[in-house]
């Protein structure tokens, strides 16, 4: 429960999700911030204005899924690491995480899929690691995992 141990269920998460699974044939932002905090990077940041949260700063974000390219600008501007892009295909399912851990996995690497518990729930591969200037120290990584994990995937382990 989140309110006990900071772990959102899947009910939870599925309703930060589009309803019509078929729009993740195209990378979208999918937006974890489930407390009203005072906090907008993820709005002013958009390139698209896909992302809302209005005069009052301590609102949740809105995300409009038809103005998201999956850019995920937000995902390296949120404090919070609270954003992840989200997309799948016909063989699985692809994410950009943010990862502020060290070392950074390389690209082609084998990595772990753990879920919101901590849990490892299967394995990926590391198709990009994003590490501009602009991100300021928070790198993304694209991994690939299956398609099963496209909700439950939160973060990778890299493995030694
Ligand atoms: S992924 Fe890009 S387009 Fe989508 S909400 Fe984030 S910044 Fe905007
Ligand atoms: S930037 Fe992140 S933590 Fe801040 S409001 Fe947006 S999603 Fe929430």
């Amino acid at each position: 429960m989140i309110e006990k141990d900071g772990v959102a269920p899947l009910e939870m998460v599925a309703k930060e999700f589009p309803s019509d699974p078929d729009i993740l044939y195209k990378p979208k932002a999918i937006i974890e911030c489930y407390k009203e905090i005072p906090c907008n990077p993820c709005e002013t940041s958009c390139p698209f204005d896909a992302i809302t949260i209005g005069e009052d700063i301590n609102k949740r974000p809105h995300i409009d899924f038809d103005k998201c390219t999956g850019c995920a600008v937000c995902v390296y501007n949120c404090p919070g690491l609270a954003i992840t892009v989200r997309q799948i295909n016909d063989e699985g399912a692809l994410l950009k995480i943010p990862y502020e851990f060290l070392p950074l996995p390389q690209k082609g690497d084998s990595v772990n899929v753990i879920n919101r518990e901590g849990r490892v729930i299967g394995q990926g591969v590391v198709k990009r690691v994003q590490n501009t200037m602009r991100q300021d120290h928070t790198p993304l990584i694209h991994v690939e995992t299956r398609k099963e994990h496209i909700m439950d995937a939160m973060t990778i382990e890299v493995i030694a």
